[in-house]
């Protein structure tokens, strides 16, 4: 009865995904991947003409359902960064991303939850490589082998971040297929406990041109930026983000030490915006919202002279005080601030921290 989560559909997703059908103990399995299939997909990814222009976790989540019909399948266009901690909760996590920013999500995540993870990245030059993260406060981490350099790249690939497709990267189906046959391997050892042959916080490099075969050891890194190694408790809160307000939540503050004044919170992987600033004429609008997939592009213009409205780094934050919510906002439900279920709240003091999982329908996007 095993749950796996699949990030990205791409060269390696597109061909691991038949392979976790098959897996046994696989019961269900949840894609995410925020692209459409393109034509340009089918000469390196495991589809046909027919799958362009559709969304990529939707076609692999079909194709799940044909070779399995009783796998539960969880589908999701959306990037990573967008969804719910929550709804990353599964027995493994496999990651086909071609995005250091995105894996360093993942990471995190997988810490957060206490579930491991499996990356799998390929590149031009023939190489295909595999490391398995067992999440541990004394294990290392993906971050844990990151310098500098490492984080600049993140940097880099974040500025110019846009809505276009990643660019390719050149690789073969056959390399795609590598990598994926790899992981799926790994992810078996995973599931069936055979931690004794298991990659666990290790790396295999297989360079393809030259026929060689690379076994690297992480080590647990005393530096590492990663700041959840000890993982989260994270505690059920059984209440729909619909039918709660702000009001209710931060009653229920209350009963975290210290008063609710006091009390900040923040949603992992996301950030509150407090104020918008029209681009043309500067006029302020307070606001109280979560800012999940950048929701300042959907604002109403400015009412004042119709520009459009955008956020300075000011105005975001990781959390925010309850009580700096103006009254109005304390009676919306947690739903119109933008949370959603399966999201994860941080109620801090300076003392204490505390971790709930918002209840309710869980999978409101799926399809
Ligand atoms: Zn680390
Ligand atoms: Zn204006």
């Amino acid at each position: 009865m095993a749950h796996v989560v699949v990030i990205g559909a791409g060269t390696i997703g597109s061909h691991l995904l038949p392979h976790v059908a098959r897996m046994l103990g696989v019961t269900t399995v949840t894609v995410i991947d925020r692209d459409r299939y393109t034509l340009s997909n089918v000469g390196a990814q495991n589809i046909f003409t027919s799958d362009v222009g559709k969304s990529k976790a939707q076609v692999q989540c079909r194709r799940l359902k044909q070779i399995d019909r009783s796998l539960e399948t969880r589908a999701f266009q959306k990037p990573v960064e967008d969804l719910p901690l929550g709804w990353l909760r599964a027995d493994a996590i496999l990651a086909c991303l071609d995005s250091r920013r995105a894996r360093m999500i993942v990471n995190q995540a997988a810490w957060r939850l206490g579930v491991p993870w499996i990356n799998a990245g390929i590149d031009a030059s023939g190489l295909a490589r595999v490391q398995v993260f067992m999440p541990a406060e004394h294990a290392p981490c993906l971050e844990c082998a990151w310098d500098a350099s490492d984080y600049a790249l993140v940097e880099q690939t974040y500025a110019c971040q846009d809505d276009a497709a990643p660019p390719e990267t050149g690789a073969s189906s056959g390399l795609g297929a590598l990598a994926a046959a790899v992981q799926a391997l790994e992810c078996e050892k995973l599931l069936a406990g055979d931690h004794d042959h298991l990659l666990a916080g290790r790396d295999v490099l297989l360079d393809t041109r030259h026929h060689r075969h690379y076994v690297t050891q992480f080590h647990r890194n005393s530096a590492c930026r990663m700041p959840d190694h000890a993982g989260w408790a994270i505690t059920p809160f059984e209440s729909d983000p619909s039918s709660t307000t702000l009001e209710q939540l931060m009653a229920m503050a209350q009963t975290v030490r210290g008063s609710a004044g006091g009390v900040r919170m923040g949603v992992a992987g996301q950030q509150f915006v407090t104020a918008l600033t029209c681009s043309s004429c500067g006029d302020r609008l307070t606001v109280a919202l979560l800012n999940r997939g950048d929701q300042t592009r959907l604002w109403a213009p400015c009412a004042a002279c119709g520009g459009g409205r955008t956020t300075t780094g000011f105005d975001l934050h990781d959390a925010v005080t309850l009580d700096a919510f103006p009254e109005e906002a304390r009676r919306r439900s947690l739903s119109e601030l933008g949370l959603l279920a399966g999201d994860v709240l941080t109620l801090s003091t300076p003392d204490i921290e505390t971790h709930l999982e918002l209840g309710g329908s869980v999978w409101p996007i799926a399809s």
